[in-house]
C-alpha cells in the first residue's frame, strides 16, 4: 500500500547506482549521518552532538554525486569537516557515491541520522525512512532541530554567500574557512 515511488527513492541524497555493497551486521553503535552538508552548518553540528549522547560514533558522510557538484567541492567540504572534528574521536568524517542504505551496511551503521525542522522537511523524511527501512531494514533516528537552529539550511546559507554577506554565524563556532 504505502509504496515508494520511484521519484521518491530518487530523492535519496546520493541518488547514483554504483553501491558500495559490502556486508556487515550492523549491530554497533555507529551512527551515521548521511548528507550533502553543502556546507556543514550549526544545525548539522547540533545534531551530531546530540546523537553523540545516544550513540557511541557518529560517521558524518558526505554523499558525492559526480553529475552535482555542488557548491564547495566535495574534496573542500571533507577536509573542513575533518579538521573540524579532528580532536573527537567519536566523529568520523567519511564519502560516499551510491545509495544511503549500501553505504550504511558497509560501514555496519546501526541506524541513519536525520534532523526535522518543520513540517517541511517531514514528508521527505518519511519516505526517506521507509524506502531505507523497506531497502536494507536499517532505521532512521530523527532529531527534532534545535528551535534556535531551525531556521538554519545549507541553502539559505549559500545564498546569502552569493549575495556577499557573511555566512560566519550560521557555521559551527571556529569551523575551517571554506570559502
Ligand atoms: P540532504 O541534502 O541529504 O537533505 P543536508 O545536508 O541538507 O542533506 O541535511 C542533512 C540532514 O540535516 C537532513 O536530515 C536535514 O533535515 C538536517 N538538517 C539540516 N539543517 C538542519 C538544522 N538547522 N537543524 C536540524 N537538522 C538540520
Amino acid at each position: 500500500m504505502d509504496k515508494p515511488s520511484s521519484s521518491q527513492l530518487h530523492t535519496t541524497p546520493l541518488p547514483i547506482r554504483e553501491g558500495q555493497g559490502g556486508g556487515s551486521s550492523g549491530g554497533g553503535s555507529t551512527l551515521l549521518f548521511p548528507g550533502s552538508f553543502d556546507p556543514f552548518t550549526r544545525g548539522h553540528a547540533n545534531l551530531v552532538e546530540r546523537a553523540l549522547a545516544l550513540f557511541g560514533e557518529v560517521v558524518i558522510a558526505v554523499g558525492i554525486n559526480p553529475q552535482k557538484p555542488g557548491w564547495i567541492p566535495a574534496e573542500e567540504r571533507l577536509r573542513a569537516l575533518r579538521e573540524y572534528y579532528k580532536s573527537d574521536a567519536r566523529v568520523r568524517v567519511e564519502s560516499y557515491t551510491g545509495l544511503t542504505v549500501d553505504f550504511a551496511a558497509s560501514i555496519g551503521a546501526r541506524a541513519i541520522l536525520r534532523g526535522l525542522r518543520s513540517v517541511k522537511d517531514y514528508e521527505y523524511e518519511l519516505s526517506m525512512a521507509d524506502v531505507n527501512r523497506q531497502l536494507a531494514a536499517i532505521e532512521t533516528v530523527i532529531l527534532f532541530a534545535d528551535p534556535e537552529l531551525a531556521a538554519i539550511s545549507s541553502s539559505v546559507v549559500r545564498e546569502l554567500a552569493h549575495f556577499g554577506k557573511d555566512i560566519t554565524p550560521f557555521l559551527p563556532e571556529g569551523f575551517p574557512k571554506i570559502i
